[in-house]
């Protein structure tokens, strides 16, 4: 038997005190004031016990992230057409990239880059009846927790210097790919990045990926086959032009942010999240990945 304890705090104790922890996301203003020796890493394993250490209980943006749990809410609205207007492609590209959108036609590679985030935004925006009330409310009842929330500042952070997103938006809009208007739609996006959770929130909500669709509370949200498709696209796509890297090193699906927070999953069996603020050159969170692939390595469960 693993003792998951042990593990995670020989990760800890040896991560906590490296020397480079790569470098804080500046480009939204708002999260550079995120300390880099922060680190969190929490274990929720679906026998039923869950494990810690650090920061785990501190929330923090979950940026990207969010991009996951969106499209799990889009998916239950359109699961034909979506993917007629967003591919499943990796895209070897860094998350912001806009020159394949256009070469594609305003099609973009798949849900998880901002492009295809902004597609996956518009169709929450033409289904719900109050966007960000009602995805807030979503976030909150498959991790079982009403005290999440969107920060504010980090919304308004991201409207000041958001020019890349604005672009990719309007490039949309041009491809007649964005139903409603671009401030709208943008104004959901920067507001689903802004929901701060702990990594243990973060544990429970995607607890549902690992569960065949079913969250803490037993409600079934998605289908086998939706789950399925989730988590292909997080493994293929998760990472931007990292997920090959992280394939290779962690070998599970996966989704990070540039809040320094990673979600990671073995279906049937767990969910990890760490939260380290430091980014390395790709915007992943560097001592997050080092975590999980020590993680992977001791205890021998990848899907590979
Ligand atoms: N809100 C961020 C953006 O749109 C999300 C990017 C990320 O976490 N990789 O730029």
């Amino acid at each position: 038997m693993i003792d998951f304890q042990e593990v995670i705090n020989e990760i800890y104790s040896d991560l906590k005190t490296t020397k480079d922890k790569g470098t804080v996301a500046s480009y939204i203003p708002e999260l550079e004031k995120q300390s880099a020796s922060s680190f969190g890493i929490y274990l929720k394993h679906l026998g039923g016990k869950d494990y810690h250490a650090g920061d785990w209980d501190v929330a923090f943006s979950i940026q990207s992230i969010s991009k996951v749990l969106a499209l799990s809410k889009a998916i239950t609205f359109e699961n034909k057409n979506l993917w007629q207007r967003v591919d499943v492609e990796p895209s070897g590209n860094p998350f912001n990239h806009l020159s394949l959108l256009e070469q594609e036609n305003g099609i973009p590679r798949n849900p998880l880059i901002n492009a295809g985030a902004i597609v996956i935004a518009d169709i929450l925006v033409t289904h719900l009846k109050n966007p960000k009330e009602d995805f807030l409310n979503y976030v909150r009842e498959i991790t079982g927790d009403q005290t999440i929330d969107f920060n504010l500042k980090v919304v308004a952070s991201e409207k000041r210097t958001g020019f890349n997103n604005y672009a990719a938006a309007n490039l949309l809009k041009a491809y007649n790919n964005l139903d409603n208007d671009v401030e709208e739609v943008l104004d959901f996006y920067f507001h689903q990045c802004a929901i701060e959770m702990s990594c243990k929130q973060l544990a429970n909500a995607f607890y549902l990926f690992t569960h065949r669709g079913e969250c803490i509370n037993k409600t079934k949200h998605l289908t086998l086959n939706q789950v399925k498709r989730i988590n292909a696209i997080m493994l293929t796509c998760g990472f931007y032009d990292e997920a090959g890297e992280f394939a290779f090193e962690v070998g599970l699906p996966g989704k990070s942010g540039v809040g320094g927070g990673i979600v990671a999953l073995l279906p049937n069996d767990f969910v990890i999240v760490t939260w380290a603020p430091g980014l390395n050159e790709k915007g992943n969170s560097l001592i997050g990945m080092q975590a999980l692939e020590q993680f992977t390595t001791k205890t021998k469960r990848s899907i590979f």
